[in-house]
């Protein structure tokens, strides 16, 4: 492993300030509060504002609505779009989403909704999570009934994240009760302004705002259906394996851990606490910062944290969760009671910022699969392990 600094060119040097120089402008104070007081995960003006230079897609042509960025230019941008915390998860599922419309849509809805995501008009969330369970996304059964060139849903979706922000969400169907579970579905990508959806807020522990979907008698045209009928488990698994973290390219530049966004939120809990020890002193008058139990416990996270960012595939989307929740715990117990204030409170921490890693961090073990079913993904696609079968699982039909 290389581990020496990289050395950027002049041109490459030129696009840092570039990019910091639009940040300063476009993510301001108020796209903080508002990312905390909403938790959307997106922000309009920011995000119309990064269509406007092709940031959405930067590695798109400039003539596609992109940035015709190289890959090199590409990590600068998403290093320094995280180090702004700038809300992403609309971004992230709108990118997900987008190849299997750009593989499996009609091409006239190809060329329609193209550039409209390009600049940030349009975009698009996951419509997955059955209410029933979601982490068998293949016993979906909000169910899709053709009439003619029309089809009609009815059921919901749990945690449809951005929904409310959202102009279409791509949909898992059940079109044929009678098949095999994997192979009576469609995916749709459904219009979210259509008579008879219905978008209900749902507020996290960790301060997300996510929606459950209701769908009733909504007539959805058959140009919005992606792919064969029937055969939405093969348009399923681009955007699935993709959030799953298959088909990561180790090109020396992506991160190597699939949950480095997680620990990205432990270093600044880390940073809070550093920062606490170097201000605070022990009743005796000795300072944290030299206190030999503190710095061994402190130690150990930084050690935790190393470990994680170097841990790959499906064990660093594991490792990386895992790190977060077991290390703010930690770091709170080390702090105490300031650590449990929150943003606004007085003498909150870092403008509260270990309270929230903390009530963020549960979450991490849950959405894009729990961890659970990434120690299955580890089992079976990493170890070459049987598939679990255990009693009460809900494989009826081998
Ligand atoms: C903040 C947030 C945002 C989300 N955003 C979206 C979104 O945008 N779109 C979307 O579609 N979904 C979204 N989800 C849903 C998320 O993907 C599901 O919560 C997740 O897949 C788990 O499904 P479930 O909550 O229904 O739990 P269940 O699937 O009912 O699981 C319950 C428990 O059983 C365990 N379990 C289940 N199956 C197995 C197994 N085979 N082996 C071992 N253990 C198992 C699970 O680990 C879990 O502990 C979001 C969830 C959250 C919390």
């Amino acid at each position: 492993m290389d581990f020496s600094t990289v050395e950027l060119t002049p041109e490459q040097s030129r696009f840092v300030q570039e990019v910091r120089n639009a940040l300063d402008e476009i993510v301001t104070p108020e796209v903080h509060d508002h990312e905390r007081s909403t938790g959307d995960g997106f922000h309009e003006g920011v995000h119309l504002a990064l269509g406007r230079r092709g940031w959405l897609f930067p590695s798109w042509s400039v003539e596609e609505g992109g940035a015709g960025l190289d890959p090199v230019r590409l990590r600068i941008l998403a290093l320094e779009l995280e180090r702004y915390r700038v809300p992403h998860v609309t971004l992230s599922t709108t990118a997900l989403v987008w190849q299997a419309v750009a593989r499996f849509a009609a091409p006239d809805l190809v060329a329609e909704i193209r550039p409209l995501v390009a600049t940030g008009a349009v975009r698009l969330c996951l419509g997955y999570s059955d209410p029933e369970g979601g982490s068998d996304i293949a016993a979906s059964h909000l169910r899709a009934a053709r009439e003619g060139e029309t089809w009609v849903l009815n059921g919901a979706k749990m945690f449809t994240t951005g929904a409310h922000n959202c102009q279409y969400t791509f949909l898992i169907t059940r079109t044929d009760p009678d098949a095999p579970k994997h192979k009576g579905l469609t995916m749709f990508l459904v219009p979210l302004d259509l008579p008879g959806v219905e978008v209900q807020a749902i507020r996290t522990y960790g301060g997300e705002r996510t929606n459950a979907v209701y769908y009733t008698d909504v007539q959805v045209s058959d140009r919005f259906r992606l792919g064969e009928v029937n055969a939405g488990w093969a348009v399923l698994r681009g955007p699935l394996d993709a959030e799953h973290g298959a088909g990561r390219v180790n090109d020396g530049l992506s991160d190597v851990c699939q949950g480095r966004v997680f620990l990205r939120e432990f270093e600044r809990a880390l940073d809070a606490t550093v920062e606490w020890a170097r201000r605070s002193e022990r009743p005796g008058g000795l300072p944290v910062a030299e206190d030999p139990a503190f710095m061994d416990r402190l130690g150990r996270q930084i050690v935790e944290l190393e470990a994680a960012v170097v841990t790959p595939g499906p064990m660093g989307r594991i490792k990386g969760s895992l790190t977060l929740i077991e290390g703010v715990a930690e770091l709170m117990d080390l702090v105490g009671p300031e650590a449990l204030l929150t943003h606004g409170a007085e003498g909150a921490l870092a403008g509260g910022e270990l309270d929230f890693a903390h009530r963020w961090a549960q979450g991490t073990a849950t959405y894009g699969g729990t961890i659970e079913v990434f120690k299955n993904i580890v089992a079976q696609h990493v170890l070459g392990l049987p598939r679990a079968d255990f009693p009460g699982s809900k494989v009826l039909v081998r």
